[in-house]
């Protein structure tokens, strides 16, 4: 049997997904690919397809910035470097550079390249095998000499290289694949090319969030190597989200009269793992690895933690070192600035608050109901100045839960976290269930809360606004179809620096038409893959013939859209597009928010 696929296959199938603006037509050529790719390779292809190498939270790099990459292509195809950076100027996109470099070297032929050299031997056809391994030496290649070594790599590859084939991989080096296929797509896909029910395969992505890892356990092992996946430290499992009430009295009834509510501090969420080796990892809410971000921390637990190996969560937050109090979430970004990570800490030191074990020495807590695992939690953590649980109440009374609320919010928390307490409250990992019930300060206000939209398309500005971006259209994320619909198109609340680098930073993401993933009624000068994602406030939800969101649930031909759309000024680069508020949640405020109309018209 074949062990390995010709990489020409996978290119045949993003230029078809680069095309369409069809989702079935994408889904259909995903599958089929999957379905002919030997078990052997199959992670590879996967991992390809979803543009970098390994689970985003292994957090490996290819380490070639764009200039090397462009020196790659000189040197596979003999076109001087001078020539090849002036085509990267006119077209804009080193992928097409290397497709034309490589056209005219084929055409033309030169001396003195690998490329001629090689040319006058047969060329060998690229596989996936191929291709994977030799990005994979290049992200491997460290220490002195490096960069060189990374070059060589390349433009051997390259060299061997269809002018198709040049231009994905270099796409693919330079981490501008961006083809909008996302986990879900993948799951889809192979749900369908092995015939296996899609939720079993969610389940296990939930548990271990590595699909090319769960491609080849099923394609080698069938359901049963799949549903064998576990729970492992080191590993990230998804977070589990939190539904939206706005009055403790529903709260209650929703969790069954009685509920364990915590302080929802407003800092960065954080899931750490211990492993028996004594190592930490600290994983952001998006499953990145943020250990090198928080030494502290990773140090913190060491000492406050009194179990071998682990997984909990909690949240870290900023403290003013003078008065002790919480400071504003932005501050944690501060630690993003990889370098200076010692004066950070000691500028902008965290505090953690725990709230949740999912592992413990071997035993997968998950499934415990959360009294059970708030026992073992209790157990496990020593008196610490920076680490403890969370602040927590049991109750019933509304009373007191508003009482408690109040007193978060003064403490400079954005609300409560309600949980359920009942026999079925496990940890559901990466779902947004009602087992978690936030109520945050704003959800009071007219419009309850933010949301966290997708940046799918923009219009050109006027007048001030010209030469950049006038207005974005954004879009609200349906899980079920896994598919964005527009819900606005905003244009206030961004600052003139935001306007300023919008173009530059939603570059990547510029295609030439709506994104096979997009539902949009409205046709934007500019089309984006679905990848930016933007905090929106406004003053209400309102019926709108323009847009898509929730237009199945609603009659006639109208969708749900944002009246006064305002640009909060934070980009949630923590979260992926597949974490934007969903078409379902706009639905809820939608509904809650016409409860409270008709409340305040009653006599
Ligand atoms: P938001 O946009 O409101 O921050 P989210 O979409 O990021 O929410 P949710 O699950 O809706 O995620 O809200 C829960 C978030 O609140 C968690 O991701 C976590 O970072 C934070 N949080 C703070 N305190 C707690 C707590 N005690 N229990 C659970 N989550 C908490």
């Amino acid at each position: 049997m074949e062990s390995d696929l010709e990489f020409s296959n996978i290119v045949s199938v993003l230029k078809l997904v680069e095309a369409t603006t069809q989702r079935t037509v994408m889904a259909k050529a995903l599958s089929s690919l999957l379905k002919k790719t030997p078990p052997q390779v199959i992670d590879k292809v996967v991992y390809f397809l979803l543009g970098s190498l390994r689970p985003d939270w292994e957090g490996v790099e290819l380490g070639l910035a764009e200039r090397l990459t462009l020196r790659a292509i000189s040197m596979a195809t003999g076109l001087p470097i001078k020539q090849v950076e002036d085509l990267y100027k006119r077209l804009g996109d080193a992928g097409e550079v290397a497709k034309r470099a490589v056209e005219v070297r084929r055409s033309k032929g030169t001396g003195g390249s690998i490329f001629d050299f090689i040319g006058s031997q047969a060329r060998r056809k690229l596989t996936i095998g191929k291709v994977y391994d030799s990005l994979m030496a290049i992200a491997k290649a460290s220490g002195e000499g490096a960069q060189d070594t990374k070059v060589k790599i390349l433009a051997s590859l390259l060299t061997d290289a269809e002018p198709d084939e040049a231009k994905y991989i270099t796409r693919f080096v330079i981490g501008r694949l961006r083809l909008g296929v996302a986990d879900m797509t993948i799951l889809d896909a192979l749900s369908d090319a092995f015939d296996v029910d899609r939720d079993l395969l969610e389940k296990a992505y939930h548990v271990y969030p590595d699909l090319g890892r769960i491609a080849k356990a099923l394609a080698e092992g069938g359901e049963e190597a799949v549903k064998a996946i576990k729970v492992t430290p080191g590993v990230p499992i998804q977070p589990m989200l939190a539904e939206r009430l706005s009055s403790p009295k529903e709260i209650l009834n929703k969790l069954g009269g009685v509920a364990i509510c915590e302080f929802k501090y407003d800092g960065e969420r954080m899931q750490i793992h211990k492993l028996k080796d004594g190592t930490v990892k600290i994983f952001s809410r998006r499953m990145e690895d943020i250990t090198n971000q928080y030494p502290d921390v990773a140090e913190y637990v060491r000492e406050a933690i009194d179990a071998e190996e682990f997984i909990v969560e909690g949240e870290g937050v900023a403290i003013d070192p003078d008065t002790g109090e919480f400071r504003p979430f932005q501050e944690l970004m501060h630690r993003k600035r990889k370098h200076n990570i010692k004066e950070a800490i000691e500028e902008y030191p965290v505090n953690l608050y725990l709230f949740d074990v999912m592992y413990v020495n071997g035993q997968d807590l998950t499934d415990l109901p959360l009294p059970d695992r708030k026992k073992i939690l209790f157990s496990i953590i020593k008196p610490h100045e920076h680490v403890r649980h969370a602040d927590w109440i049991i109750t019933d009374d509304a009373d007191a839960l508003e009482k408690f609320f109040l007193n978060a919010i003064s403490s400079g928390c954005e609300g409560v976290m309600c949980k359920s307490v009942k026999i079925g409250s496990i940890y559901e990992m990466g779902a947004r269930g009602w087992l978690w019930i936030k109520y945050k300060r704003d959800y009071r206000s007219e419009l309850s809360d933010t949301m966290d939209l997708v940046v799918v398309g923009a219009f050109w500005g006027r007048g001030k606004r010209a030469g950049t971006y006038g207005a974005l259209l954004l879009a609200a994320y349906d899980p079920d179809t896994d598919q964005f619909y527009t819900v606005c198109k905003v244009g206030s609340g961004f600052t003139d620096e935001d306007l300023k680098k919008l173009p530059q930073m939603l570059e990547p993401y510029r295609i030439p038409h709506r994104h096979p993933r997009v539902v949009s009624k409205m046709e934007p000068d500019v089309w984006f893959t679905p990848g930016m994602v933007l905090e929106i406030t406004g003053a209400e939800i309102t019926m709108s013939p323009l847009h898509t969101c929730c237009s199945t649930m609603l009659k006639g031909d109208v969708g749900l859209a944002i009246r006064f759309p305002r640009f909060t000024g934070r980009y949630r680069t923590d979260k992926k597009p597949e974490d934007a508020t969903t078409v379902k949640e706009i639905f809820e405020m939608y509904n809650s928010q016409k409860k409270v109309k008709l409340t305040d018209q009653a006599p």
